[in-house]
């Protein structure tokens, strides 16, 4: 399949030809119609398989201008897959007024407060920054559509679990719920049973 036969837009299919991705990765095949569709996705899929691009370039395609944000809020386990992330998707969002904003523990909060508050349309977060700034009033889930949350495992092992529920449960239904893992422990699949509706499920 190529980019154009998976549904994108002119818009993100000439940011795809800026960074000169030609040929969508199997995940990428497999991951963006349904997302593009809506519905809840699970991809087993591993660092270096182009799973930033599945599940950003849906993302880019279902964001709506003018609509009060963040839309969209991508959770990974640490402060490096943060800014991997902001930085991969501020390429593939090139030529769209969509503002990215990592939220990580590290960066003093006052920056990121005075960000949160000029708005923003993506926010990518560790969950311990996030509940921070939920906690302290700076951020509001209200108008969140899209969650992702990246290296699932990741984060559970690290401890993450009880933060991702909290967020999760303050997102507004309905909402898409996109989730990449490079294992589907029993955990990672009790997170899904319990937050994710009528999953589409990939393993690649
Ligand atoms: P990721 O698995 O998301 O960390 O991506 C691994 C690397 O592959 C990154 O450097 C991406 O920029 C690159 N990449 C992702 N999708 C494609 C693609 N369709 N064609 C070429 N490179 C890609």
């Amino acid at each position: 399949a190529s980019f154009a036969e998976l549904g994108l837009s002119r818009l993100t299919l000439a940011a795809l030809k800026t960074v000169n991705y030609r040929v969508p990765s199997p995940i990428q095949a497999a991951f963006i119609p349904p997302a593009l569709e809506g519905r809840d996705v699970i991809g087993q899929a591993k660092t270096g398989t182009g799973k930033t691009a599945a599940f950003s370039l849906p993302l880019i395609e279902m964001h709506e201008p003018g609509q009060p944000g963040p839309q969209a809020i991508i959770l990974a386990p640490t402060r490096e897959l943060v800014q991997q992330i902001c930085g991969e998707f501020e390429r593939l969002a090139r030529g769209r007024d969509l503002v990215v904003r990592g939220i990580y523990g590290g960066e003093p909060i006052e920056r990121q407060l005075r960000s949160l508050a000029k708005g923003v349309d993506v926010v990518v977060g560790t969950p311990g920054r996030v509940i921070d700034h939920l906690q302290r009033g700076t951020m509001s889930l209200e108008g969140v559509y899209h969650v992702v949350l990246d290296e699932a495992d990741r984060m559970l092992d690290i401890g993450f679990r009880p933060d991702i529920e909290r967020i999760l449960r303050k997102v507004p239904q309905p909402h898409q719920t996109l989730l990449l893992s490079a294992t589907l422990s029993p955990e990672v699949r009790r997170l899904a049973a319990r937050y994710m509706h009528e999953p589409v499920e990939l393993n690649l």
